[in-house]
């Protein structure tokens, strides 16, 4: 038999659902027989497994002492311990302090914190080094948005922001320089046609190189 927690609440159908740490979460109406749910919860016990090792074999990122954590590239080791929340890279350490260094949520807010700040400064950096010939062409900066997304490393929106994921912290510089370029150029070519490749290869003749350094596959913070 599987084990499940039952949450009752004012719902109409059954839902199950298989959480990050293998845990099974079955959502009820409130009246709903206990038979009905078991037989439901029975009936799915396939998809439970399946659900339950896909889960167990996706790697998640730590967030404790010891744990690995890669910064522009390389890889750091985690040396959490307690006191005053700061973050510091020193040798291949990155030294959290935090107040409850027990905890993961703690842990992952305070680097976090520090993480968007870095971004702010190194992103913005990449964009100075790289915008100097799209303003001598007469385009205005865009103003730098960091954000977490899932799905793309970066775009150009009309209303004059460069939105850059932050996981590109992750990654080495050359590859946060290529994805500002490759924004950039939206700037002169809103599609990715000839024009657009063409300016990409005069601005930045070697970017298929710095494009393969996103294949890697790190931890999205
Ligand atoms: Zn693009």
């Amino acid at each position: 038999m599987t084990d499940y927690e039952l949450i009752r609440s004012k719902r109409r159908s059954l839902e199950l659902r298989v959480l990050e740490d293998g845990r099974v979460q079955v959502r009820a109406p409130q009246r709903a027989p206990l038979r009905m749910v078991q037989a439901f919860v029975d009936s799915r016990r396939q998809w439970i497994r399946s659900q339950q090792q896909r889960q167990a074999s996706r790697p998640r990122q730590r967030w404790q002492d010891g744990a690995s954590f890669p910064f522009r590239g390389q890889p750091l080791t985690m040396d959490v311990s307690a006191g005053r929340s700061a973050v510091a890279v020193s040798g291949g350490y990155l030294q959290i302090r935090v107040a409850d260094p027990d905890s993961e949520a703690a842990v992952q807010q305070t680097l976090e914190g520090w993480l968007r700040k870095q971004a702010r400064s190194l992103f913005e950096d990449s964009i100075t080094r790289q915008f100097s010939w799209f303003a001598s062409q007469g385009y205005s900066r865009p103003a730098l948005r960091v954000k977490k997304m899932r799905t793309r490393w970066g775009s150009l929106s009309a209303k004059g922001y460069i939105n850059l994921n932050m996981a590109l912290l992750q990654y080495p510089p050359a590859a946060l320089d290529y994805v500002v370029m490759h924004e950039l150029c939206h700037l002169q070519h809103m599609d990715h046609g000839p024009g657009f490749h063409a300016l990409m290869d005069a601005r930045m003749p070697d970017w298929r190189q710095h494009k393969q350094l996103l294949d890697q596959p790190f931890f999205q913070p």
